[in-house]
């Protein structure tokens, strides 16, 4: 999830702070390798917030604190100019406000300015950092963040298990690349220590549980919000290659549960410099013309669009689209019209109306907030969000 630190969206519909990891195609000839090493041990996190920090203040837990500015391709720390600082285990370190367990590798970032900051923390720390970061915690209860606390660390595992596989260096990174994570929770006051009370449950009691399908731990995708219907990764992701990402009912979304209310309808509207702007990227001319969706799936989620402009007619899937739009300005692929209609002659604006949020597939968690709080419990919530998965202790 760009950094799905959506705020705002922590307000009166309380949908979840981030939506989950966006959907990228996955390598489909990763061999299936058994993963009890990663599920139990530290993983690398790089801290995408701190990238194109100017200068990195970093102070212990004693509050002692170490200046890094960029010097070049290294680092001048408190003056002394060197190739990378390792932070290592007197942690948490708190920077630019946020606290992070475990150590620190901070290096020059590969641009002009920078920094590389990688967060080496307890796989189940990190968990609740995403946990933290993923939820609106206080509109959490334990059901909600268990069911995530599983899908988190069986995303993380899969990721990494995969990056391994293709021999590319295995971190994660801190927004929606991979999952939100914004370090530890730091509670400020007694409602938020109970908050924090709660997470550190969720995350004891489903320590080392992941979902697997078969022999291999699942890529548990989860998002805001379906509006309905989950997707189908193999719609979306060709490479796709786990059954219990296919598309479900969410009785949550559908308005079904007793107390729950269908998700918000949205609208998003483009003007004409931003419909132009996306002729050029796709190289169709000056103006964009017409848009006509020419997949959907079986729940009417558009899957492939047609964009035909002044010189030019390209065919992309909708998530491109989706990318090229910003994925917060239009928010899921669950679109029930547009004005004016697919296919008419685009003259002015185009406006898009729709519900969900996010890519839709895997365990949606607007339903996973409504499902808890309707009597559910994580597993069977996780039970149906990817079905046939199963729930699997690795410690
Ligand atoms: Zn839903």
């Amino acid at each position: 999830m760009a950094a799905l630190a959506l705020a705002a969206l922590a307000g009166a519909c309380a949908l979840p702070a981030a939506h989950g990891p966006r959907l990228e195609p996955v390598a489909a000839s990763a061999p299936p390798r058994r993963t009890l090493r990663r599920a139990s041990g530290d993983v690398h996190v790089r801290i995408a917030a701190l990238t194109s920090a100017k200068v990195l203040d970093v102070r212990d837990s004693n509050g002692a604190g170490t200046r890094v500015e960029r010097r070049g391709a290294e680092l001048a720390v408190d003056g002394i100019v060197r190739k990378e600082l390792t932070l290592g285990e007197r942690g948490p370190w708190q920077i630019a406000g946020r606290s992070y367990r475990g150590s620190l590798v901070i290096r020059a970032a590969n641009t002009a300015s920078g920094f590389e900051v990688t967060n080496v923390l307890d796989l189940e720390d990190y968990v609740a950092g995403v946990v933290a970061a993923e939820l609106v915690l206080w509109n959490s209860g334990l059901e909600t963040m268990r069911a995530q606390a599983v899908a988190a660390r069986s995303y993380a595992v899969c990721a990494l298990d995969d990056r391994g596989a293709r021999r590319v260096d295995p971190y994660l990174v801190s927004d929606t690349r991979d999952m939100a994570y914004a370090g530890a929770f730091q509670p400020k006051n007694a409602r938020e220590r109970e908050l924090e009370a709660r997470l550190l449950r969720a995350i004891e009691s489903t320590r080392g549980r992941v979902l697997m399908e078969g022999e291999r731990v699942v890529d548990a995708r989860f998002h805001a919000a379906c509006g309905g219907h989950t997707a189908d990764a193999r719609d979306i992701s060709p490479e796709a290659r786990f059954e219990c990402l296919r598309s479900v009912d969410c009785p949550a979304c559908l308005g079904k549960l007793a107390g729950t209310n269908a998700s918000e309808p949205w609208s998003a509207t483009f003007e004409r410099p931003q419909l132009d702007a996306l002729a050029a990227r796709f190289k169709l001319g000056a103006k964009l013309e017409r848009i006509s969706p020419i997949a959907t799936d079986s729940c009417g989620r558009w899957l492939e669009v047609e964009l035909t402009g002044s010189s030019g007619t390209v065919r992309v899937r909708f998530e491109e689209l989706r990318r090229a739009l910003g994925a917060d300005k239009l928010p899921s692929s669950a679109i029930e019209a547009t004005v004016p209609r697919a296919g008419d002659k685009l003259a002015g604006s185009l406006r898009f109306e729709g519900r969900g949020r996010g890519h839709g597939v895997g365990l949606c968690q607007n339903a996973a907030s409504d499902c808890a709080k309707a009597g559910w419990t994580a597993e069977r919530i996780l039970a149906h969000y990817y079905p046939g998965s199963k729930l699997v202790d690795w410690r």
